[in-house]
């Protein structure tokens, strides 16, 4: 199976042929065509998988088809992580992905500077890669509105739990549309992620690896 036969678009297709992407793993093949569809996701998966690429791609894609961003200190893109260097990993490869577009994309993580970050957030973003603290740091600031999420991605989910941040997930949950596509992953399904994803997950298909 090849990129396009997924239904991803040439450009984007060009995009991962540079990077030196030829053939989909295993993950990025089964994810792909189904969140291209619009389905809510479980993926079961370890970093090292693509996994990365399995929803940064899809996304791009579908952001792509959208009309032009909405105002700045929003975005339609929400990816949640539990650490600073995981943000910066998933920032980094989306990075990569969007260098033929127009697509901003901006991290923001505890431990840099917020003024820097709220800074950056006035100039407007379309995929804003995230740890749950600092954002709600930021939206206390009014430097980040999720008014206009409609792509949620909770990002080894698992892991998130283990670092406490169960309540700041619910707080995020009560501020982006309930009119989204969600997509969650981990490389465990403990109960407390199945009651997560019960919540936050409509209808969920579940991909694993
Ligand atoms: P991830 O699991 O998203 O952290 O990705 C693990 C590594 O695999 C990253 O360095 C990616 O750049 C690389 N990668 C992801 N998908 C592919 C692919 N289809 N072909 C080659 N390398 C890939």
């Amino acid at each position: 199976t090849s990129f396009s036969e997924l239904g991803l678009s040439e450009k984007i297709v060009a995009g991962v042929t540079q990077l030196g992407y030829t053939t989909p793993t295993p993950i990025q093949e089964k994810a792909i065509p189904l969140l291209l569809e619009g389905r809510d996701m479980i993926g079961l998966a370890q970093t090292g998988t693509g996994k990365t690429a399995a929803f940064g791609l899809p996304l791009i894609e579908m952001l792509l088809k959208l009309p032009d961003r909405p105002a700045n200190r929003t975005t339609r893109t929400l990816i949640l992580a539990p650490t600073r260097e995981l943000v910066n990993q998933i920032g980094e490869s989306l990075r990569g992905f969007v260098r033929k577009t127009h697509l901003k994309i901006n991290q923001v993580v505890g431990g840099a500077s917020i003024n820097k970050q709220q800074l950056q957030l006035e100039k407007g973003t379309d995929i804003l890669v995230a740890t749950p603290g600092r954002l709600l740091d930021l939206i206390s600031r009014n430097a980040i509105s999720l008014s206009k999420v409609t792509f949620l991605v909770l990002d080894e989910a698992d892991q998130m739990l283990d670092l406490g941040f169960i309540h700041d997930l619910r707080k995020i949950s009560r501020m982006v549309p309930a009119e989204r596509q969600t997509l969650l992953f981990s490389a465990t399904m403990p109960n407390s992620i199945a009651d997560l994803a019960g919540s936050y997950l409509k209808n969920p298909v579940t991909v694993q690896v």
